[in-house]
């Protein structure tokens, strides 16, 4: 029995080069859903948005039957079809992630343009698996296998290798830059910020930040103290890249 997969574009990154954008014919004798077959050939589960076999959207469920002409898409808008069956429930709220240990700084990034962003170097992969389920969080790895768990419903392969990069990268896949809401999130600790009064964190700030601005916001976990001074400047011009790459 054969069936026979066709992966579409960003798919196409977790194949092995010669099966890239061509028809894979895939022999099988066992019974198995489209989600185990379309792991085994490499892309996980949580970058697939949308299946159609024979011309017909189905589930990750559906059972592969001899012949099938399966075509997976990372993007649920790629083809015009009617019905259409979403994979997992369309995300619903703001977008909050969490983070494996390879991604260290991305963190930063995250909290920095106003996402709740969950980081700690010393997560394993059934943490990470478990959180992301439970809380509704978009796990974002370099781990594949991670990514191919049952429990991971929203997740996603970061591709690049350099944190600025990355950002960019995540910046395209997640339209970052629609959502900003800068001074929300703790860049060290992801604990809520609120507007606090210069008169109360005078013992933190240097004489001449205190002369230089009025508007502060303080880190409710943290006590650590942001301003439109450096730290502003500094996500300023980050964001002028990530929406310039838009
Ligand atoms: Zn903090």
């Amino acid at each position: 029995m054969t069936a026979y997969f066709t992966f579409h574009g960003a798919l196409n990154y977790f194949l092995p080069r010669s099966q890239r954008h061509t028809t894979i014919a895939h022999p099988f004798d066992w019974r198995a859903s489209v989600k185990d077959m379309l792991e085994s050939l490499g892309p996980p589960h949580p970058e697939v948005a949308l299946i159609v076999v024979n011309g017909i959207s189905v589930n990750f469920d559906y059972i592969v039957q001899p012949g099938d002409k399966i075509a997976l898409y990372p993007d649920f808008d790629a083809v015009d079809l009617s019905p259409k069956i979403a994979l997992v429930p369309p995300y619903s709220g703001r977008m909050r992630f969490i983070l494996d240990t390879h991604l260290g700084r991305l963190e930063a990034y995250l909290r920095m343009m106003g996402f709740d962003t969950l980081y700690r170097n010393d997560y394993d992969d059934d943490e990470l698996a478990r959180i992301s389920d439970e809380e509704k969080r978009i796990l974002l790895t370099r781990d594949i296998g991670l990514l191919k768990r049952g429990r991971v419903m929203y997740g996603y392969f970061v591709r690049n290798t350099e944190s600025r990069a990355r950002l960019l990268e995540i910046n395209q896949r997640y339209r970052l830059v629609d959502h900003l809401d800068p001074f929300r999130y703790c860049m060290k600790c992801n604990g809520l910020l609120m507007p606090v009064e210069k008169s109360a964190i005078l013992d933190k700030i240097h004489p001449r930040t205190a002369e230089n601005f009025d508007a502060f916001h303080q880190c409710q976990a943290c006590q650590q103290v942001y301003w439109k001074g450096s730290h502003y400047d500094k996500m300023a011009s980050l964001l002028d890249d990530v929406i310039n790459s838009g």
